[in-house]
């Protein structure tokens, strides 16, 4: 990024940013026209010609054509994940399992992490014909002696080869583990794909990336998230080497927007080291962390799997396998135990919970706990939500559980949803509007890689329902489509809220941390559709440009980053 001619900015300058409208999400003053950001702070929001005039020697940040926005977050991503996902194969969009084992055929040495073959991104619900798993005999009639290692869409299952079973020894001996499914054929062998605990299988054969691999990907991620307006990601399990690198990077200035970690809630191999891992979790024996853009107080835990690999756990079977009810990762006594004694360190408990039986295990688990911890304000939060019995959505404002949710995993999933629960179940599915209105707190995100890391695809997803074609027509389950600032709150206030960070950010008061987003479109007045060909102009964390888009502002006078 270059910096202007006039020279940097110093912390003590008053910046007036001016913008066709700023929406504060602030009830004294919800539109304004311009911002001024003084030592990191808001320090007023009002009229241009107002804030000019009694600020004389502001400088002047013109953005014309933008509308300026509470700082945008990313309430669930996946950092390490998203950057990864940027180097290895990815086969978001691809459409049958050709062009997959063509692209399998034609790896580069880019895609390889040690001796083995890594992708992520297949999704056989969208290769037509019923939607089958894939099989190891595909991947090796193009890759016969590497060992493949290809990760779903949902991050719940993976499809490997021959090779890649022979390495971890699983054959047909091999039981299914607590928690996973070895998928296997007729005569019982696996047929390459496993799910959910399996995954590990193999998993754990692959070499664990070097520091020089993680620090590349985490630096791809965060520059990718705030060239997409982010202003903070809450990272959805963060290992102990990730942990240490973005605190590192938040001691030295060299983090460019605040990351919430939601720590890992189970040790992975030899990831503990002698400080960190006491809990039995990825987290300190200090206890919480609280840096100026690193924060980690959360840890995070998946009680079940996801609805397209089936391992979502449902009270009633699957209605497309009459013999599945999907899969429990951990012991639900085991959870509560673990979740109380963190609850009593400080932490704030994040659940992953997706199918109904495991959201309603979810809120009992986690209001027991917070009885047991005797915590005023747990502020426990549920990842996903996804498919919720009528009953249990009350419980989330009466329990004080926040409901953390993906706008695009609605309409990503919508095709295939109903055929896995039935017309009855699908109900309470993503049922964002149905929580709002029994007074839960939203906080949407995108799951990235999963889904797209850009928010203005979800605040399109929230208030339409419908996919980037505009299928269908109405929306999915219409009645649950959000209004415009409905959905941006849920991705700036509520996503503050979820961090205990609601005084500080989410909204433009004077006095609040200066994180905003200055975007094309507005997401609110502009009508949704127009919200596709958006982008982030400007974002800014804590006063400094993280990010600006270059053929808007080459004119305007602007501060440089760090
Ligand atoms: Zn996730």
């Amino acid at each position: 990024m270059k910096s202007v001619s006039s020279g940097p900015v110093r912390p003590d300058d008053s910046v007036l940013y001016v913008a066709d409208r700023v929406r504060t999400l602030s009830a004294e003053q919800p539109i304004a026209d311009a911002l001024l950001v003084r030592w990191g702070k808001v320090a007023a929001v009002g009229s241009r010609e107002k804030l000019q005039a009694a600020n004389p020697g502001a400088r002047v940040v013109e953005l014309r054509g933008a509308t300026i926005v509470p700082g945008l977050v990313d309430a669930h991503g996946h950092m390490v994940s998203l950057g990864r996902s940027l180097s290895i194969l990815s086969f978001v969009g691809t459409s049958s399992v050709e062009e997959i084992l063509q692209m399998a055929r034609n790896a580069s040495p880019a895609s390889y992490e040690g001796d083995w073959l890594v992708g992520r991104g297949w999704d056989q619900t969208a290769w037509g014909k019923g939607g089958g798993f894939p099989t190891r005999q595909q991947l090796d009639a193009v890759v016969p002696s590497t060992p493949v290692y290809f990760t779903r869409v949902d991050g719940h299952a993976v499809w490997v080869n021959s090779e890649g079973l022979r390495r971890a020894g699983v054959g047909r001996a091999t039981p299914d583990p607590p928690g996973g499914r070895i998928i296997r054929d007729r005569g019982g062998e696996p047929t390459g794909v496993l799910v959910d605990n399996a995954m590990q299988l193999v998993g754990s054969k692959i070499p664990l990336p070097t520091d020089e691999q993680r620090q590349h990907w985490l630096r791809a991620a965060v520059e990718k998230c705030v060239s997409v307006g982010l202003t903070s990601v809450h990272d959805a399990g963060t290992d102990v080497p990730t942990s240490v690198l973005l605190r590192q990077w938040d001691a030295t200035g060299t983090l460019p927007l605040r990351i919430y970690a939601m720590a890992l809630g189970k040790l992975v191999g030899a990831m503990s080291s002698s400080r960190w891992g006491a809990a039995g979790a990825a987290v300190p024996e200090t206890g919480i962390i609280e840096g100026k853009l690193f924060t980690l107080r959360a840890v995070k835990f998946w009680l079940d799997g996801a609805l397209g690999s089936r391992g979502a756990a449902l009270h009633a079977p699957y209605s497309d396998e009459p013999t599945q009810n999907g899969l429990l990762l951990i012991e639900p006594a085991e959870l509560q135990r673990r979740a109380t004694a963190l609850m009593e360190r400080g932490y704030q408990i994040a659940v992953h919970a997706i199918g109904d039986r495991g959201n309603t295990l979810a809120l009992d688990i986690l209001s027991k706990a917070a009885a047991d911890a005797k915590v005023k304000d747990p502020r426990n939060r549920i990842e996903h939500a996804q498919i919720l019995r009528r009953e249990d959505i009350p419980r989330f404002a009466q329990l004080g559980i926040i409901a953390s949710m993906q706008p695009t995993h609605a309409t990503s999933d919508m095709r295939w949803a109903e055929q896995r629960v039935g017309r009855e179940r699908i109900a309470g599915a993503y049922a964002w509007k149905s929580l709002l209105d029994a007074r839960a707190h939203l906080a949407f995100g995108s799951d990235f890689p999963v889904e797209d890391a850009n928010p203005l695809l979800g605040l399109y997803a929230a208030r339409t329902r419908q996919d980037v074609r505009g299928y269908p027509a109405g929306g999915w389950l219409p009645e649950q489509r959000l209004d415009g600032e409905q959905a941006l709150i849920a991705f700036t206030a509520g996503a503050a809220y979820a961090a205990f960070a609601e005084e500080e950010r989410g909204r433009l008061r004077p006095g609040m941390d200066a994180d905003f987003t200055a975007l094309s479109v507005d997401p609110v007045g502009d009508p949704p559709e127009k919200l596709l060909s958006g982008k982030a102009l400007l974002t800014v964390v804590a006063g400094r440009v993280a990010y600006r888009d270059e053929s808007v502002l080459r004119s305007a006078a602007y501060p440089p980053t760090r």
